[in-house]
């Protein structure tokens, strides 16, 4: 069965590269009913941090990447490491080296010198182990034939010959096993059946399946995911805006609109859009990632958040909408429902902290209209409207929106105005500002009292 891995190194934030590349890994896994595998490759001690772990977690969980196994943690498993590499050194297809650094920094300026590659000379390779205590790395015998093949599902074929390959070291001289084996034994150990990352490791390969081949294990398929830029043409980063996962979720984002970004940001089905997380986990194929670098276009992005906050179920959009109310100090546990809030707002809101922002008044009394707003509609032009739709709502026994929209609808014709000459002054009295949705429907949810009080002190 299929087995794939995400293994982020935790030196930061999930990033949206990063999360891009483990939606991949996690559909391909899904979309074959195989598993998925977190792994955390902490191994570089100075710039792994727990925090960084956490924030990745946190990511991953927000997204709705489960996993089946893991979080595995390498700088747990440096035991299984050396054990391997005991074995290797046994069979011989590792060896010490006990060049000095001197030594290797003459050799590599020589081979600068004559302009040729630069890399180990193999000068201990076969030299017997010494019986001494001398400082010594422990190198990969890489073979000296042939080459390395291998069908990439995103690049195609990819053949290394092995001469261009260095002798890897494996294990530093203080002892501690590389980046590069430890990710060999991990992809064995775990059964890994295709390694799904970023391109910037796609020079690892043929020296990781050569590893692999050495020690019998199955190689694993690949697939290497090609870069993100930003929109103007440079590899993403910081500058370009948010690139942590969460600062999407704090910006408003909706994890269902961020997965169908990610996901056709670098893969396509036809020429389909919009996709739910099932069509997704059916119809996800490496073959269809595309070769070429992708670039980040945030006004898709909230294109997809609007598809989302209006398409899925509001109860579920009222409870991301909820965090949102919490994260800008609004009290919701007086006034309308959240799920109202959602009905009423889905349309006009890029996003869930705008509309939390822009439904403060549901909740809260203003301190301030809105100048131009009161400067338009108010001052001067609405006492007469004000004070008999006033009137007419205070008398109403039911409150909703067919009754509100009459009494609107008999102050504009008892005053023989347009329904506008009402509505705007109403809008403005009730809410602060000249935006809202339908008035009859924003006077529903403000709620009967709310709203008389607020019409009173426009009146003063
Ligand atoms: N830890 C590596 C990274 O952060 C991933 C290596 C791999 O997937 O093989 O980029």
């Amino acid at each position: 069965t299929t087995k794939t891995r995400f293994a982020p190194s935790p030196t930061g934030f999930l990033h949206v590269g990063g999360a891009r590349t483990a939606l991949y890994s996690w559909l391909h896994a899904r979309a074959n009913q195989g598993e998925f595998v977190l792994r955390v490759e902490d191994t570089d001690i100075e710039r792994s941090t727990q925090e960084a772990c956490d924030a990745i977690l946190e990511g991953m969980e927000w997204l709705g990447l489960n996993w089946d196994q893991g979080p595995y943690y390498q700088t747990q498993r440096f035991e299984r490491y050396n054990e391997i590499i005991a074995q290797m050194l046994e069979q011989r297809t590792a060896y010490k080296c006990y060049c000095s650094r001197e030594r290797i920094e003459l050799m590599r300026e020589e081979q600068a010198s004559k302009g040729e590659r630069q890399k180990y000379d193999g000068c201990c390779r076969d030299k017997a182990p010494r019986e001494t205590n001398d400082p010594f790395v422990i190198r990969f015998k890489n073979p000296t034939e042939g080459s390395v093949v291998f069908d990439d599902h995103v690049r195609g074929r990819i053949e290394i010959a092995n001469k261009e390959l260095d002798d890897l070291i494996i294990a530093r001289t203080e002892g501690t096993p590389t980046y590069n084996f430890c990710v060999v034994v991990d992809d064995w150990d775990m059964g890994i059946t295709c390694v799904v990352r970023g391109e910037d490791h796609i020079n690892n390969t043929p020296r990781q399946i050569n590893i692999l081949k050495a020690l019998g294990a199955p190689v694993p398929e690949y697939a290497h995911v090609a870069m993100i830029l930003g929109d103007d043409g440079a590899k993403l980063s910081k500058r370009h805006g948010a690139v942590s996962v969460m600062q999407y979720r704090d910006d408003g984002f909706l994890p269902e609109a961020l997965l169908n970004y990610l996901v056709r940001l670098g893969w396509s089905h036809g020429d389909q859009e919009i996709f739910s997380i099932d069509e997704m986990k059916q119809l996800f194929k490496l073959e269809d990632i595309n070769k070429a670098a992708s670039a980040f276009n945030t006004d898709k992005l909230i294109w997809l958040n609007q598809h989302y906050m209006k398409e899925l179920n509001p109860e579920y959009v009222a409870k991301q909408l909820a965090w949102h109310m919490h994260d800008q100090n609004i009290d919701t546990s007086e006034g309308p429902l959240l799920v109202d809030i959602v009905s009423a707002l889905s349309e006009r809101a890029k996003t869930l902290k705008d509309m939390a922002a822009s439904s403060r008044y549901f909740f809260e009394d203003f301190a301030d209209f809105d100048e131009n707003a009161a400067k338009k509609h108010l001052r001067g032009v609405a006492m007469e409207p004000l004070k008999l739709i006033q009137q007419k709502l205070s008398t109403l026994v039911e409150w909703n929106v067919e009754a509100i929209h009459q009494a609107i609808e008999a102050t504009a014709a008892e005053l023989e105005v347009g329904m506008g000459k009402v509505g705007m002054p109403l809008r403005v009295a009730v809410t602060g500002a000249g935006m809202s949705p339908a008035v009859d429907l924003t006077l529903l949810l403000v709620g009967k009292t709310r709203t008389e009080q607020r019409i009173s002190k426009a009146i003063e």
